[in-house]
């Protein structure tokens, strides 16, 4: 008899981990509690063209994002960012371009003049002075990034390149973040070669892009991804389900199998796969498997809201500030933690809302994001002045209400996940408690809290698995 595997999740780590077991000759149920699959990869409809309301692009790492877009048949509709325009970190010590050969904002060449723009040339010769020191500062196990990046390239290096990227791209606090869960090839790097700055430069290899532009995106927007991955699965027969919580699970007959539940609804698998939240897994597990609820580690959510702003600005087609900006914790007068300039950055969105506006003067779109660790996300009313106010700031181009074509709030409340300290060790004893669950009743957990934020690293714990490693 054909096996069946559940799949509690909808993301990309669900619809991938569907699509393995599919291949492998399962028939899969796949349950999704919002109205979409795709989890944080969305779209939305925001001046008469759709823009992507989570993520908007990928690393290009290694390719294995672009070989699995390519499968799918969309190789054709991968975009790269508008070439040459870098993008640029905000602080108190003023807007400054990215620097180039970065990584996590840690300089490879601490006395190249961009780096100085930033640090000055205290700061710069501060972090210069990492590669001497001995291996073993900052590296205690589970040490925060504030910590590491802190002893080994001096406070500036800290605010003003490491903790916007850290607060912008992972919606963390450096003083909380694990560094080995924010890049584990840098801490990898550090115990091998005892130095961030050379690790750096190794890992770039003398490439001098700027931070930002290593990404591909899929046009019109990302969520073409989670939208190629299902129409996939229904056409091998899978059964996706959406508005379908699951909400409760225990084992199934005779200790073999699962049993699910969802609503009023009960179903059996042979194969589980839990793609969820660590939150929504714990409190699934806990009943029908208690020690491996307890081995999930906490990793709390961080709550991020986006503003998407459509505006009639022609200003703006200088790109004054690249293709968006990362702006420092404490900076005066700024709320928001980061602004894409996504017409900037995409030719095809601007394409698409200059077809979409044709008697506008030079139309753009941009998107704030708020919520860092710790701090009140801003009120929604009233959001679009402060949006615009924020926007005026770090563009240095004043932009006013009556310039705005269309807007959005979008809410992610529950997508972006804090790696704490031994956060690693603890998916570590998770992997060993995993092997040796019993073979009757085989259960994976995956996503992006296992897996490190975002699609590249997805995908690439995704081939991990189909290669055959142990979940
Ligand atoms: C605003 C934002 C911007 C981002 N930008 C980028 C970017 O540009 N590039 C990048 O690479 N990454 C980006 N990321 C990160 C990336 O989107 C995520 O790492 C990735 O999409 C997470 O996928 P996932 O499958 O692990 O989780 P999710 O996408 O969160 O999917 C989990 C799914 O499980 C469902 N679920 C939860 N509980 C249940 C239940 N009980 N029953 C059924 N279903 C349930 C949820 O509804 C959700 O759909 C961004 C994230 C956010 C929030």
């Amino acid at each position: 008899m054909t096996e069946r595997t559940l799949v509690v999740g909808g993301g990309l780590a669900g619809l991938l981990a569907a699509r393995r077991h599919q291949r492998a000759g399962r028939r899969v149920v796949l349950l999704e509690s919002a109205d979409h699959l795709g989890g944080a990869i969305a779209e939305i409809p925001l001046a008469g063209i759709s823009v992507s309301s989570g993520a908007e692009a990928y690393s290009i790492g290694a390719g294995a994002v672009d070989a699995l877009v390519a499968e799918l048949g969309l190789a054709e509709r991968i975009v790269a960012p508008r070439e040459g325009l870098g993008s640029r970190v905000v602080s108190d010590a003023g807007v400054h371009r990215a620097p180039a050969g970065a990584l996590l904002g840690i300089p490879g060449r601490p006395l190249a003049a961009d780096v100085r723009a930033v640090l000055g040339i205290v700061g710069a010769l501060r972090a210069a002075l990492e590669p001497l020191l001995p291996r073993r500062v900052g590296t205690r196990p589970g040490a925060t990034v504030a910590e590491v990046v802190g002893r080994r390239l001096g406070p500036r290096v800290l605010e003003r390149l490491v903790a916007p990227i850290v607060g912008g791209v992972h919606s963390a606090d450096p003083a909380t973040l694990e560094f080995a869960a924010a890049s584990a090839p840098l801490a990898r790097g550090l115990a091998e070669h005892g130095s961030l700055v050379r690790t750096v430069r190794r890992l770039r290899r003398g490439s001098t892009a700027s931070a930002g532009t290593r990404v591909h995106a899929v046009a019109p927007t990302m969520a073409a991804l989670p939208d190629a991955l299902a129409q996939e699965l229904l056409a091998g027969g899978a059964i996706l389900r959406t508005a379908a919580e699951a909400t409760g699970l225990s084992r199934g007959e005779g200790g073999t199998g699962w049993l699910l539940a969802a609503g009023d609804e009960e179903l059996a698998a042979d194969h589980l796969v839990l793609a969820c939240s660590p939150d929504t897994a714990r409190d699934l597990l806990r009943g029908a498997e208690p020690q491996l609820a307890a081995g999930i580690p906490q990793a709390p959510s961080a709550a991020v809201r986006l503003v998407a702003l459509a505006l009639d600005a022609p200003a703006l087609d200088a790109f004054p500030s690249g293709t968006g900006a990362l702006v420092a914790p404490g900076t005066t007068g700024i709320r928001a933690k980061a602004l894409t300039h996504v017409s900037a950055k995409w030719e095809h969105v601007q394409q698409a809302l200059r077809a979409a506006h044709p008697s506008a003067r030079g139309p753009h779109l941009v998107r704030l994001s708020y919520g860092r660790p710790g701090e009140e996300l801003p009120a929604t009313e009233g959001l679009t002045d402060l949006a615009l106010a924020d926007a005026s700031r770090i563009l240095g181009t004043a932009l006013h209400r009556d310039q705005v074509l269309g807007s959005a709030v979008i809410d992610w409340d529950r997508a972006m996940r804090q790696a704490l300290p031994g956060h690693r060790a603890a998916l570590d004893a998770l992997t060993a408690l995993l092997a040796a669950q019993p073979p009757e009743r085989p259960l994976e957990l995956v996503g992006s809290w296992r897996a490190g934020t975002g699609i590249d690293a997805i995908v690439r714990a995704e081939t991990t698995l189909l290669e055959g490693s142990p979940s």
